[in-house]
């Protein structure tokens, strides 16, 4: 018998709505399965605690959270609280803590019809982003200089690190040879403009290559990748990316596969010398949040990452094949894919169908 010690962040807006539907499903697999057990611990950590308190999570929040098997998230960021500091005191504060530098975005199609894109098969679409996640463009290093004069300017350093970037396409590599998909790297660069950390970041990408001589490569610009991810999305598999760019191209791939309410995520800290986190790619939503209009989905699927990395990759399968009959099935889906359907039928519709799988 298993039993997972999960600390469960559920944060602001919609990320409250879909982290009960997450939870809701890992608890019917528990239900189900008698060797497997969940302690969830929550924290009230985000937004709201800050308006209170002052700050996003408590001085010795890294100390808590270090003795968990994983951690859940579900999303950060409120109208009242600036988005630097919600970012950064909570979310990039875990992912550096705990040197998470794998952000591991699925892009997977579950049925057609939820494509923006014209006559597309399921399997036409179906890639994974290698984010590096800890350094790189959001490593938090700048400054402002002749500050409130008309002289003021921002600086804004990227941070590259050969341990990191190597590690970082490492990953990609060794994933790219497991999914046995088109045995292919992406890389996703800019070194036309971006003269040394794009150029170094290439250079490694090279020696990595080297290494891996039975994996296909290929380098693009960021702006030509994004494209060329709405012109052929079936001829990716594994990309690897900066923070930035695998932020913002990440969305991009999200709407690819029906939008952000698919949006899987994890924050992977591969050696395992600290827990690993497990957070959708969508944010808070305020506009839409507290109403039940949030699509779960791409909540339940984080919490099927988690499986995996856990190692029970069966239990995750029967996740992913509840919620392709929950979408083939279509009856009360979010409005997001045209339901009238509401964040808990959803959650409610998922679990049922896992329980008739048995
Ligand atoms: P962040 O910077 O935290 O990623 P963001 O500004 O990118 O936030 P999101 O909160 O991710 O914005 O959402 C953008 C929009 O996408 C939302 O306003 C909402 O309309 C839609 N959206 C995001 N997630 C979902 C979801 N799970 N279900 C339905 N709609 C969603
Ligand atoms: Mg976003």
């Amino acid at each position: 018998m298993k039993n997972y010690k999960i600390a469960v962040i559920p944060g602001d807006g919609i990320g409250i709505e879909v982290m009960n539907e997450g939870i809701k499903v890992l608890n019917t697999l528990s239900k189900l399965n008698k060797d497997i057990a969940f302690n969830f611990d929550w924290y009230d950590w985000g937004c709201e605690y800050y308006l209170k308190h002052g700050k996003m999570m408590d001085e010795d929040g890294l100390e808590k959270l270090k003795k968990y098997d994983a951690i859940l998230l579900g999303a950060v960021g409120f109208p009242g609280v600036p988005d630097h500091i919600s970012l950064r005191d909570l979310l990039l504060k875990i992912r550096q803590g705990f040197n998470q530098y794998i952000n591991l975005r699925p892009i997977k199609l579950l049925t057609a019809q939820d494509c923006p894109l014209k006559n597309k098969k399921v399997e036409d679409i179906d890639m994974v982003f290698v984010r590096e996640n800890t350094e790189g463009e959001y490593a938090g290093v700048g400054g402002f200089q002749r500050e409130g004069t008309k002289d003021e300017v921002a600086l804004q350093t990227s941070v590259f690190t050969r341990k990191t970037t190597e590690k970082v396409m490492e990953y990609a590599f060794q994933l790219a040879k497991s999914r046995k998909k088109l045995n292919k790297v992406t890389s996703v660069t800019k070194s036309n403009a971006l003269n040394y950390s794009m150029v170094f970041w290439d250079r490694i990408f090279k020696e990595k290559s080297n290494v891996y001589t039975d994996i296909k490569t290929e380098s693009f610009h960021v702006d030509a990748t994004s494209m060329y991810m709405l012109q052929r999305p079936e001829s990716f598999d594994v990309v690897v990316a900066s923070n930035l760019f695998g932020d913002i191209l990440t969305d991009l791939g999200a709407t690819l596969q029906g939008g952000l309410g698919f949006a899987a995520g994890a924050n992977i800290n591969p050696e395992r010398e600290y827990p690993s986190m497990f957070e959708p790619v969508h944010g808070s939503a305020p506009e839409i949040a507290g109403k039940g209009l949030a699509n779960p989905i791409a909540m339940i699927w984080t919490a099927k990452m988690m499986l995996d990395f856990l190692g029970h990759e069966d239990l995750g399968e029967r996740i992913m094949k509840s919620i392709v009959e929950a979408l083939n099935n279509r009856e009360k889906l979010t409005p997001d894919l045209g339901g009238s359907g509401t964040t808990n039928e959803v959650g409610d519709r998922i679990c049922k169908i896992i329980e008739n799988i048995g």
